[in-house]
């Protein structure tokens, strides 16, 4: 056998491999999805942050406090070192939705979500920065996103 048929019966038998993993790997993307038989499980996120109250995983806590009775979390106030002002207090249609007990507060409660996400960008001011949005083209544009009480 000279060296040109070794090359091409080497390409051949490489193309075949690569045409049955594709076929392999085609077949694993056509199959109907199956749950894993093992899932990753953090347990319930009920472990306080004493300074924030906060709620983490007990797997979040930092490693100096893993035997400590009180655990430390870096994630959320940064053990107390970040304390936010509390937010202001909702307009008052919006508090007596909240924390009223008729239907109508009931319904707003469940549905509140479906509300944020329908009314989220619906009232906004764009401002075109001209430092960017120069020359001619489709050149990239720069705008200032604002909202209405901003
Ligand atoms: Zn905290």
């Amino acid at each position: 056998m000279s060296v040109t048929q070794d090359a091409t019966s080497g390409q051949r038998s490489h193309r075949t491999q690569t045409i049955r993993l594709a076929t392999e790997l085609f077949m694993v993307a056509r199959r109907p999805y199956e749950d894993p038989p093992l899932r990753h499980d953090l347990g319930p996120m009920n472990v306080l942050c004493h300074h924030c109250r906060a709620l983490h995983w007990n797997a979040e806590r930092t490693v100096e406090s893993t035997r400590s009775s009180t655990p430390q979390f870096g994630t959320c106030c940064n053990h107390g070192k970040v304390n936010l002002p509390a937010p202001p207090a909702p307009p008052q249609v919006l508090h007596n939705l909240l924390q009223g007990s008729d239907a109508q507060c009931t319904e707003f409660r469940t549905n509140i979500r479906a509300y944020n996400m329908a009314l989220a960008f619906t009232s906004l001011g764009v401002k075109s920065s001209l430092d960017v949005n120069q020359g001619f083209g489709g050149s990239a544009w720069c705008k200032q996103v604002t909202t209405p009480d901003s």
